[in-house]
């Protein structure tokens, strides 16, 4: 089996690098040579581990799933970090991120955000850090996911609607990148995801790692076997489904199954299926498989779940799919639906509308009895309830 992770040069097989901006070249560097010695440092490794267990409220329960469990006729557990503060497994990474940009001194801290769970967890830990924070979020979003604003402003964030392109998610990526361009000095770019220019994608994956690290040893103890037959997680820019997998990335005894959006089908103009429907392209620093036409030009995202809505997929995914590590199915928005229902009336947990993804893809595999499969929920569904109730007619 290959080796999945990052290279020397930034590099999954063919995808990933850091294609950027002349003005960026050092800053970027900076980080790459500096991220590893610190977030490797014991005193990082403190701070960080003190903060996920004492605010974060890690590690996340691996619950066994009795009824889903005899639905599917498997052993499934699932990976709770819909249970983490903030609501999501976004925080593992913010806090991660704001104790390097501590370390390199920084003053200021930009994000992007699609949803709004990306910004609110960035903006939680700037609260936390005592550090001055903009968001930029497209004007669309700004408007579809106002709650999330408010709980920006309310957290001392300063929200710039991005009004160029679509006004969603890839439009803002990419305001904050020009952003980090005009102040590369004082400020740290947090990246929301697996993706961005390297060292991002190999950060935001050892910061996420957390996920498999738990899994281990809490499936050994519930199981007396540290190791599934299946992973199981729902993938947008891949940073859950890189937590979920990181430490089981070589073991060939493990099945990985990965979740895109399919939309309206990835076959249709309306979908968000970049790994089914991308092709190479280099989109905010990397190289990694993008929606987009003949031209180049990127096409827009289309899903029911604003935490899915990326043309682009973090460039370790590309090439685990394509070396064919992963298994990655796409799910249609009524079949996210009609997951998260299930989950909702079958154990009383309301997953996040991506999260319902993953749910979803249980029935389109064949297990056997015994086979033991973990399931990472990557969120709550608390912000989705309106969607829910809007298309359950
Ligand atoms: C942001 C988000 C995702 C998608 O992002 P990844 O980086 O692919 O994990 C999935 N689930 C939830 C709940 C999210 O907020």
């Amino acid at each position: 089996m290959g080796n999945f992770q990052v290279d020397k040069n930034g590099f999954y097989g063919e995808f990933g690098g850091a294609y950027v901006p002349e003005i960026l070249y050092k800053c970027v560097h900076d980080l790459q040579d500096a991220y590893l010695p610190i977030i490797e440092s014991e005193e990082f490794k403190q701070a960080y581990h003190q903060l996920l267990k004492d605010y974060v409220g890690r590690p996340s329960p691996l619950y066994y799933a009795r009824r889903m469990s005899e639905k599917y006729g498997c052993q499934l557990y699932l990976k709770r970090e819909d249970l983490n503060h903030t609501g999501a497994h976004k925080i593992n990474n913010t806090i991660g991120q704001i104790l390097l940009a501590k370390k390199l001194g920084k003053t200021r801290v930009i994000a992007e955000t699609g949803a709004g769970q990306h910004g609110v967890a960035t903006a939680t830990v700037c609260a936390l850090m005592d550090m001055r924070c903009e968001v930029f979020m497209g004007a669309t979003d700004v408007e579809r996911q106002h709650t999330n604003v408010e709980r920006m402003r309310m957290l001392g964030a300063e929200v710039h609607p991005v009004r160029t392109g679509n006004m969603t998610l890839s439009d803002a990526c990419s305001e904050a990148i020009r952003d980090w361009c005009c102040h590369p000095a004082d400020t740290f770019y947090i990246v929301g995801s697996t993706m961005g220019p390297h060292p991002y994608p190999d950060l935001v994956a050892r910061l996420q790692s957390v996920i498999s690290e738990e899994i281990k040893w809490q499936l050994a103890e519930k199981t007396g076997r540290d190791y599934p037959d299946y992973l199981m997680a729902c993938i947008g820019g891949g940073s859950n489904a890189a937590g979920t997998i990181y430490h089981y990335m070589n073991d060939e005894r493990v099945k990985i199954v990965l979740a895109e959006a399919g939309g309206h089908g990835w076959d249709t103009d309306y979908t968000a299926a970049t790994i089914h429907r991308g092709t190479t392209g280099i989109l905010h620093g990397a190289k990694m498989l993008v929606m987009q036409n003949e031209d180049g030009q990127i096409q827009e995202a289309f899903t029911i779940s604003a935490g899915l809505d990326y043309p682009g997929v973090g460039p370790m995914h590309c090439n685990m799919a394509k070396q064919g590590r992963t298994t990655v199915l796409s799910i249609n928005d009524d079949e996210a639906i009609a997951g998260g229902y299930e989950l909702t009336r079958l154990e009383g947990i309301i997953p996040a509308i991506e999260s319902a993804h993953a749910i979803a893809a249980l029935g389109k595999l064949h297990f056997k009895h015994d086979d033991v499969v973990v399931l990472t929920v990557s969120g709550r569904g608390d912000k989705d309830i309106e969607t829910y109730l809007a298309y359950k007619k």
